[in-house]
């Protein structure tokens, strides 16, 4: 597949409000056609960065590059953006049609070229023959279509979505995730999504930008970031991740010795230490995901490696069950996480049994 031109381009961007820092040197890039997600903790700088795309806010220093064009200077109603708010902003007092054509009012457009445009916008979010309604009799769905139809009636290159989900109750908002995609996929152009939800950025994104404190920290693929995290920080806050204390004994020739509490000596791939070289304070870790540890039962044999351990807690979802354990020779808790395909397996606490692990699941912090 060859690589999409560049729709965004970041270099070095700073911003200062004051003295506040909330900008730390962006460099990134945007693709054309990308469904692209900035997810980070609140105040991380995510809404800023959007803003800056859009030309709400100004930069202290840096360039946001927008289609190969330095923006500096271009006031936001100049720029190829567009962008879907939280609260929605919908007029209550006028139709459904007249809100979404509200923006191509003075585009000196006859009035069936423009209800046609307006036709073709809502048949787009799935809100076809709603034209003549009350804007003010909407569900919160609803107007969440209504606002990102009037935003795509302009036909931006670029669609800035600020938390658009944010208002929206739990099945709506994975309905309206879902939605997103496909309308995506469908006009093609570039969607930009803050969001401090992980979950959604995994689910509707083709690529993220991981931000704290005013710094892009991973920038990856939703898979990348979930198997292979930069950081603890980034492996935190993406997901559940086990630590357990860990020693590097010698690396080379693309691999990297270790010795880790629970599972012993180890080798690695270097890839498995995707965050590189710097030792941290806090001394060596290696991190793996609840899911890639299995509880052996009567009978089963490990695929890979197995270790003991002693169940301490059994946590009952549904569809799952999380199991905190103690491996031998580690103090350290770890949570297992297995489905319950066959019902939930009785297993109590204060059970030895044993565990499998694969060490190509490893990640490795410094
Ligand atoms: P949230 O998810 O809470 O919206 P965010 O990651 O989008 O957070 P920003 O809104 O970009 O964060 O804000 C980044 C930092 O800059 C925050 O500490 C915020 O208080 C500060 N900030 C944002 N706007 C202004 C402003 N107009 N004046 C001063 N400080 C601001």
């Amino acid at each position: 597949m060859t690589e999409k031109p560049t729709m965004i381009a970041f270099q070095d961007v700073h911003k200062y409000y004051g003295d506040y820092h909330a900008l730390r040197g962006i460099t990134a890039t945007i693709r054309a056609g990308e469904f692209f997600s900035l997810l980070g903790p609140s105040g991380c700088g995510k809404t800023t960065l959007l803003r800056t795309i859009a030309g709400f806010e100004g930069i202290s220093s840096g360039a946001v590059m927008i289609d190969e064009r330095n923006m500096a200077g271009v006031p936001a109603n100049q720029r190829p953006t567009n962008m879907v708010f939280q609260s929605y902003a919908i007029f209550p007092h006028l139709t459904v049609g007249e809100n979404v054509g509200f923006g191509l009012r003075r585009a000196g457009l006859s009035k069936p070229e423009l209800a046609t445009r307006v036709g073709e916008a809502l048949e787009m979010v799935g809100l076809k023959g709603y034209g003549d309604r009350a804007a003010h009799a909407l569900s919160g769905g609803q107007r969440q279509r209504v606002a990102l139809a009037r935003a795509l009636i302009l036909k931006p290159k670029v669609l800035l979505l600020d938390e658009p989900l944010s208002a929206l109750d739990k099945k709506m908002r994975e309905q309206m995730q879902v939605e997103l995609i496909r309308l995506q996929r469908q006009v093609g152009i570039t969607f930009i999504l803050v969001t401090h939800d992980q979950e959604e950025a995994l689910v509707m994104s083709d690529r993220i930008a991981v931000m704290f404190e005013g710094e892009i920290t991973q920038l990856a693929d939703p898979e990348t970031l979930y198997r292979r995290p930069n950081s603890r920080k980034v492996a935190n806050f993406i997901g559940t991740m086990n630590f357990l204390p860990a020693m590097i004994l010698a690396e080379g020739a693309g691999k990297i010795e270790v010795e880790a509490k629970g599972f012993g000596k180890l080798t690695l791939d270097a890839e498995q230490a995707p965050g590189g070289g710097q030792a941290s304070a806090e001394g060596a870790a290696i991190g793996f995901r609840p899911e890639t540890l299995t509880i052996l039962f009567d009978g089963q044999t490990a695929s890979d490696r197995e270790t003991m351990a002693v169940i301490e807690e059994v946590v009952y979802f549904g569809d799952m069950t999380y199991y905190d354990v103690k491996l031998d020779g580690c103090d350290a808790p770890v949570r297992i996480s297995m489905r319950n395909v066959f019902g939930r397996p009785v297993l109590d606490i204060g059970t030895r049994t044993r565990v499998a692990w694969s060490p190509g699941a490893l990640v490795l912090f410094r």
